[in-house]
């Protein structure tokens, strides 16, 4: 499939400013955030060939090299490679986070920008995000609570306090000063060339660890499995993530810890199915209480209420009971509707005594078909059996 040009999936011109980027990528995110549109395959991709369009054009850089060269600036088999490009989108395809959430995420470099390539092996850098999946019950999302969840990352060592030295001290690489780097002459048929490298003494870290911490092996690191409690918001939904800041691993050289986002399954449910805040939930009843009217109790999420079933209720009729379904997320009160669809019950064991009652039954109404509407003798399926 050919590629759309980047310009014209943001709506921009080619003279468009990197204010007018982010105002346009802004404003199509919230549009085809998947949140907004669950189960939409065709805004999901809209989502990622906006992140992809983006990507590049809020980059100067690369922003140049598309203009210079169209979309085989960023196809590694062309050769003109701006590296890393395109490809870095992977980490949006499974679970979206909620809505407020993912968009604050986007502009804080989730998933983006990385840009790590030339980056210099003793400066910081924001450790690893960490996704999870955890399984919620129906009434658990809808009504919020709490879990405590294992979490296995990486963590300063707590032996050395994340110095990787016995006596935690570092020494300042003689061989570098600290830099991390040295200089290398090379004699080539062009000429003396002067190349910066990684430091041969302390492998680029800018410093040298004499005593190694036997815990962690001198790496000042650890990989361990720690609890972390989540307080998950009445409302919450399959595919929305709670977003724990600096719970992820942690940074490197100073650098700030990776996120924790834990994203929301929720588990089959027998009696109700879920649709946004809706809550839909099938009932049975037999004939007589359609034909006659009743009320039923019904079980809702959270208590039993009554339904009142006028009489002459058609079988596949849905009630909907007003603010009886879960909790809108980030409200105080508000909740969706219950959706009650009754159901008739046919009885397949009936004894003769029962039997002849519904003959008599059925005698005795001329064998009335439900109402007059279904069964209208003028016209329709029904009409063609009685003339
Ligand atoms: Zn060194
Ligand atoms: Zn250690």
């Amino acid at each position: 499939m050919d590629k759309r040009d980047y310009y014209e999936v943001m709506g921009l011109s080619k003279d468009a400013t990197a204010d007018d980027i982010k105002k346009a990528y802004r404003q199509l995110a919230k549009k085809y955030h998947p949140d907004l549109h669950p189960g939409d395959k065709e805004c999901e991709e809209k989502f990622k060939e906006l992140n992809e369009a983006n990507e590049i054009l809020s980059d100067p850089d690369k922003r140049a090299k598309y203009d210079q060269f169209g979309h085989a600036a960023f196809d590694p088999s062309s050769g003109a490679g701006a590296g890393g490009g395109a490809s870095g989108f992977e980490g949006f395809s499974g679970g979206f986070g909620g809505f407020d959430d993912i968009i604050g995420s986007i502009f804080s470099g989730f998933g983006f920008g990385g840009g790590s390539g030339s980056q210099r092996r003793n400066a910081s850098m924001k450790g690893e995000d960490i996704r999870l999946y955890v399984d919620l019950t129906l009434e658990e999302a809808a009504f919020g609570c709490h879990k405590d969840i294992n979490v296995t990352k990486t963590l300063p060592c707590d032996q050395c306090a994340g110095t990787g030295s016995k006596s935690k001290t570092k020494a300042k690489c003689a061989n570098c000063g600290g830099t991390g780097y040295q200089r290398r002459v090379t004699n080539s048929f062009l000429g003396q060339m002067v190349r910066e490298v990684p430091c041969d003494n302390c492998g680029g870290k800018g410093f040298t660890i004499t005593d190694p911490c036997g815990a962690c092996s001198g790496r000042g690191i650890v990989r361990k499995t720690v609890k972390v409690s989540a307080d998950f918001p009445k409302g919450i939904n399959e595919g929305q993530s709670l977003k724990k800041s600096g719970q992820g691993n942690v940074g490197i050289n100073g650098g700030q810890n990776g996120d924790l986002y834990l994203s929301v399954r929720i588990k089959p449910n027998s009696q109700f199915t879920r649709k946004d805040f809706d809550i839909y939930q099938t009932i049975y009843l037999t004939y007589p209480q359609l034909v006659l009217g009743t009320v039923v109790k019904v079980a809702g999420l959270d208590q039993m209420f009554d339904v009142k079933i006028p009489e002459g209720t058609p079988s596949g009729k849905e009630f909907r009971i007003a603010g009886r379904g879960v909790p809108v997320l980030n409200s105080k009160n508000q909740r969706g509707d219950m959706y009650v669809t009754v159901q008739v019950v046919i009885p397949s064991k009936l004894n003769d005594s029962q039997k002849a009652i519904l003959r008599e039954f059925d005698d005795a109404t001329d064998r009335i078909l439900s109402t007059d509407k279904q069964a209208d003798p003028k016209k329709g399926f029904f009409g063609k059996f009685k003339k």
